[in-house]
């Protein structure tokens, strides 16, 4: 087996690729390739072949793969994946529910993972070395992730050391970062969480240490601080293009939380205007939204969790209910076609998918499941040696608490 194109070519999202996107009649039809790159999007190159096959001739093509590789393979399809991209994964779930389910199918060799490179990348930390992480297209970031860069990361962590007993400043860090940084976490006596199990890691943090470093989402961190009883003037936002966070000596000091000045472009969408106007439309209606979201949207909204939670809560609704959901757009649409006796909608009218999750076109499944069934590895993800250990490290501490 050839490996072809190991290293992930990180394209910021442009303001011109998401605008593409986000449309208010909510028809998110997938064109062919070569359509999506006509209307200005920079994403992996791929041969020329790829670029013009239909919609209808992709999916023959993805299924005879399927079949072809079926005892070898599992697709993975994450949450926010649209709809013609899903339909061909063996599993569905959220980051860490999909990473532990390769764990588990060990027998498994190709894992291909239809969502974004840093879930990519804990899939390779958890799974064994005899399994292969694929990632359909290398440009299939996330802007949070990136938000928060190991070279950044590593001076503040040394910036602080020159105020803090570092010993007592636990780095935790969200699994939406890099396999870098939750190795910085392993080597530094810090933990990996997820939006379902942070205030745990936050409490698990305190029992070692005095402070937490939280990175990367600033609004996952304060939200769980503010659940817990921190108070904001506890709370401080470490900006990593300022000189010392852009704190004061006195503000690290006195903090509780350092929270990285990193958020989700998809969550923070949400506004107070837009719950004003669903309650105003429905006054039965029920608000609920990722605490990815920024504060005064958790604070209005009537629940508020992880996307398993928010999946969970509406498919056990009473039927007639009506949800509100500030979450990514596709999952919406997903339980608002699984729940038809439900009145389901995204808090936002204009519907906007995460553009990097989008960049998971139907044409890159294709292609390399072809490369698999020709003898070629295309976009395996390979942690390095030592990332692999310190944030398996990092991750088993989650898995522990
Ligand atoms: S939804 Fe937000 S956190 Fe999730 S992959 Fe997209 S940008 Fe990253």
């Amino acid at each position: 087996m050839t490996t072809l194109y190991k290293k992930q070519t990180v394209i910021p999202i442009t303001e011109l690729e998401q605008s593409l996107f986000c449309q208010s009649d909510g028809n998110l039809r997938t064109k062919t390739l070569q359509e999506e790159f006509e209307a200005g999007v920079r994403w992996q190159k791929i041969p020329t072949r790829y670029m013009k096959i239909s919609p209808e001739d992709l999916d023959k093509e993805i299924n005879t793969c399927k079949e072809q590789l079926k005892d070898q393979l599992l697709i993975l399809g994450h949450h926010y994946q649209r709809q013609e991209v899903i339909k061909y994964a063996d599993v569905t779930g959220d980051s860490y529910k999909l990473s532990k389910i390769a764990s588990l199918e060990s027998k498994k060799k190709w894992i291909v993972f239809c969502g974004v490179h840093f879930m990519a990348e804990t899939a390779d930390v958890i799974t064994s070395k005899s399994q292969n992480v694929i990632l359909p297209n290398m440009t299939a970031g996330c802007s949070m992730a990136d938000m928060a860069q190991l070279e950044d990361v590593e001076d503040a962590w040394n910036e602080l050391g020159t105020i803090l007993n570092l010993k007592s400043l636990i780095p935790v860090t969200y699994m939406n970062s890099t396999a870098g940084i939750k190795s910085i976490c392993g080597k530094n006596n810090g933990i990996v969480c997820t939006s379902s199990n942070a205030q745990k890691a936050f409490e698990w943090s305190f029992d070692r240490g005095e402070k937490i470093l939280f990175l990367p989402d600033q609004h996952l961190g304060r939200n769980t601080g503010l659940k817990m009883g921190i108070k904001d003037e506890d709370m401080v936002v470490w900006d990593p293009n300022k000189i010392m966070g852009g704190l004061t000596t006195k503000e690290i000091s006195s903090s509780k939380l350092i929270l990285w000045k990193g958020h989700c472009s998809v969550h923070t969408r949400f506004t107070l205007d837009q719950i004003k106007k669903a309650k105003e439309n429905h006054p039965d209606v029920n608000i609920i939204v990722h605490p990815e979201c920024t504060r005064d949207v958790v604070d209005a909204s009537d629940y508020n969790g992880s996307t398993e939670y928010i999946i969970d809560m509406v498919n056990n609704a009473e039927s007639n209910s009506i949800w509100a959901i500030g979450t990514e757009i596709n999952l919406v649409k997903r339980l608002a076609s699984e729940n038809p006796d439900k009145n389901i909608y995204c808090l936002d009218s204009v519907v906007c998918p995460c553009s990097t999750m989008y960049r998971i076109h139907p044409a890159y499944l294709l292609w390399v499941l072809e490369g698999l069934i020709a003898g070629y590895l295309i976009n395996n993800v390979q942690v390095s040696a030592e990332d692999r250990k310190y944030s398996k490290i990092a991750i088993d501490r989650m898995l522990n608490l």
